[in-house]
């Protein structure tokens, strides 16, 4: 026999391919082709393979070898097809029998001392030949923990080809994966260590409650960051697709932790300032990796001293924050990533970021509007809530004597929010008030009485707030009602919501 035929999974973004590796040997100068849209980690895949086949003591087929990678309009990347190339090429040759791999998917990359290495991305891969009716998969034992979270598969592990060889030939054994431990209940910062910040801890609740952005203003010390990172702990766990959507990315960003169990905490992630482009919305050679606004996908992205981000990083947080999708143009087509975060952003209210407060500013006017001017516009646009924060003085802290609510009693009280929420607007599609266009709540049945909405009505006509800062604090004035069991907003929820917003007359400035 001199042709064989080896499953593999390839992965575009996060959508995998059943890849069929086949392998035909002829009479002929020895050489390697390899076809079917390979790319540059996947060429060097020869030389990888033969020194791996040559140093586990198989001979190596002195014959004309093509290896062709199917469908060939599905691109191929990365190093996770050297296992299945060694075993076509071998089964080709007439050294191994091919039965016992017959719809069996073989996933790992070989290391010259034909070692198996593990990749990046297993999970999603090993969840797409399910998809694709595989029941049995063989992976880099150093990835087999992660592929044992995909349901109705066996996954064995493999640590050598010479045991994969051995295994084939019915000699040796392929390893079980290791057991998952059980994830230790998620010990993140909680709600309770944060001292006072009556507005901080409300508009962190709400936020929660409606999926509402948020932006934090408010000098260095004032507990912006302490707040950020508290907001997934009141956020509701990931459901079962959410928690493989997010495990499915850390694997493919090769951050997954080595312990296997699904991720069920909604993700925080905070770029520094600094970051580039790639790291904040994914890139890189070869398998462009998801970036923190994938990795956050399904739960929060923290930008602290949001005005220093480059212009241009900012902007590129724009379409995926319409769309919840990440777009990477590269040279051999397109990867998309989900990116369906909740945004919140801090800003210093000045460059001088002065931590005795704003009295002691020293920066002109001028300088003031410019720096948070790089917020305004599409940025701040999208996010409803948006407060000032001050530090608690001593004497705050001081009376400050009743213990503060912890993450699990507001994550209670947001669960039924956000039950509420989705049951109202599920007939729409919609899942929480942040999705719910300003319209929709301006007409019959949603309209409020003129009573409740008097005030606003009258600062619209004044100039002091503009229609979309009108919508901004309806939809506010929902979540709020959520999250105290009323079925409708009252005057006072309109009030209340109205106050975690601030700078309205800075949005009407934007529009003129
Ligand atoms: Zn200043």
């Amino acid at each position: 026999m001199s042709y064989a035929r080896v499953l593999c999974v390839g992965l575009v973004g996060v959508d995998g391919h059943l890849v069929e590796v086949e392998a035909d040997l002829s009479p002929g100068l020895p050489a390697v082709v390899l076809t079917g849209l390979p790319d540059t980690a996947l060429h060097e895949a020869r030389d990888r393979v033969r020194a791996a086949v040559v140093n586990s003591g198989r001979s190596w087929p002195n014959r004309r070898i093509t290896v062709n990678l199917r469908p060939a309009t599905v691109p191929k990347q990365g190093s996770g097809f050297d296992l299945a190339i060694a075993c076509a090429l071998l089964a080709g040759a007439g050294e191994l029998p091919v039965a016992p791999l017959e719809g069996v998917v073989v996933l790992g990359e070989l290391g010259l001392d034909g070692a198996v290495r593990p990749v990046r991305g297993v999970l999603p891969m090993v969840a797409a030949a399910v998809r694709a009716g595989i029941r049995q998969v063989i992976v880099p034992l150093g990835n087999a923990r992660e592929a044992t979270v995909v349901p109705g598969v066996t996954v064995r592990g493999v640590d050598s080809l010479h045991r994969l060889v051995a295994y084939v030939r019915g000699e040796d054994r392929l390893l079980e994966p290791p057991p998952a431990l059980p994830r230790p209940p998620a010990a993140g910062p909680d709600l309770a260590e944060v001292a006072g910040q009556e507005l901080g801890r409300h508009a962190v609740e709400v936020a929660a409650a409606g999926g509402h952005h948020l932006a934090l203003m408010g000098p260095p010390g004032a507990g912006k960051t302490m707040l950020a990172e508290r907001l997934p702990s009141i956020l509701p766990e990931l459901d079962d697709a959410a928690a493989l959507e997010v495990t499915a990315l850390q694997s493919i960003a090769g951050v997954l932790p080595p312990d296997g169990g699904l991720i069920r905490r909604p993700p925080f992630q905070a770029p520094h300032h600094s970051a580039s482009l790639a790291a904040l919305v994914g890139g890189g050679p070869g398998l462009a990796r998801p970036g923190a606004l994938s990795l956050a996908h399904r739960g929060v992205l923290f930008l602290d001293e949001c005005p220093e981000f480059a212009n241009a990083t900012l902007q590129a947080l724009r379409q995926p924050l319409e769309s919840g999708r990440v777009l990477l143009a590269r040279a051999r087509g397109t990867t998309e990533y989900p990116a369906r975060v909740q945004l919140v952003l801090a800003a210093n209210p000045c460059p001088c970021a002065n931590p005795a407060g704003e009295r002691f500013c020293a920066c002109t006017a001028l300088a003031r509007r410019r720096y948070l001017a790089k917020l305004s516009g599409p940025l701040l646009d999208r996010i409803d809530i948006q407060i000032r924060i001050q530090p608690l003085s001593a004497a705050q802290l001081m009376t400050t004597t009743t213990p503060a609510e912890p993450s699990a009693v507001v994550a209670a009280r947001v669960a039924r929010a956000r039950a509420a929420a989705a049951e109202r607007w599920s007939a729409a599609g919609w899942r929480v008030n942040a999705e719910v266009p300003g319209p929709h709540l301006r007409r019959p049945p949603w309209r409020l009485p003129a009573a409740d909405t008097a005030a606003l009505r009258k600062g619209l006509d004044r100039g002091a707030l503009s229609a979309r800062g009108f919508d901004r604090i309806l939809r506010l004035a929902w979540s709020i009602a959520d999250l105290d069991g009323r079925d409708r907003p009252t005057g006072s929820d309109v009030h209340e919501a109205a106050q975690l917003r601030m700078g309205e007359a800075h949005d009407r400035r934007d529009e003129d």
